[in-house]
């Protein structure tokens, strides 16, 4: 799955929300908070502040097929997460991640609910593990990828622990 960038006029929604985040907790908490460098990300995950912990730098990743479909969501809920994240980080340091300091900017400086996990639909972004299909003399095998591509290179047998036979791929 590559990483999709995302539309224009999303990500000028998207970063002025970061810097409207940034402003508000400047004014509250009376410190300078830097600005993430904004990347992107695929999966089920909404977004992800990363902080390089040498550099001191930090980075929002956001999930653009989610956000493409819950800019909504993103604007009011996802980014200001994000931001608590990076906010904690500036005025507590290196503290739990959902902890009560986390939770204290979110409802305190952004006032909102502190939730740890979003509620959006995942169902296309979440990875569909494909099984395939083998035969023993007694039963089926559902196997992975992984171990079937090792079988079809030769690289591998399975044998049933209950026939003792060598599975066979049936498709
Ligand atoms: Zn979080
Ligand atoms: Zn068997």
């Amino acid at each position: 799955m590559s990483v999709r960038p995302p539309r224009p006029e999303m990500l000028i929604q998207l970063v002025s929300k970061v810097m409207e985040c940034k402003t508000k907790a400047e004014d509250y908490y009376g410190v300078e908070i830097p600005v993430p460098k904004v990347s992107y990300m695929t999966g089920a995950c909404g977004g992800m502040m990363v902080t390089d912990l040498l550099s001191n730098e930090h980075e929002l990743r956001i999930n653009t097929v989610l956000a493409e479909d819950n800019l909504e969501e993103y604007l009011t809920n996802v980014i200001p997460h994000e931001m608590a994240h990076l906010v904690t980080h500036v005025i507590y340091g290196n503290v739990q991640s959902h902890g009560r300091e986390w939770k204290g900017v979110m409802s305190g400086c952004y006032g909102l609910r502190p939730s740890r996990t979003h509620n959006m639909d995942v169902s296309k972004v979440k990875r569909t593990t494909r099984k395939h299909r083998y035969m023993c003399g007694c039963r089926e095998h559902m196997i992975s990828t992984v171990m079937h591509n090792k079988i079809s290179r030769g690289q591998t047998t399975r044998m049933c622990r209950h026939c003792r036979m060598i599975i066979q791929y049936v498709g």
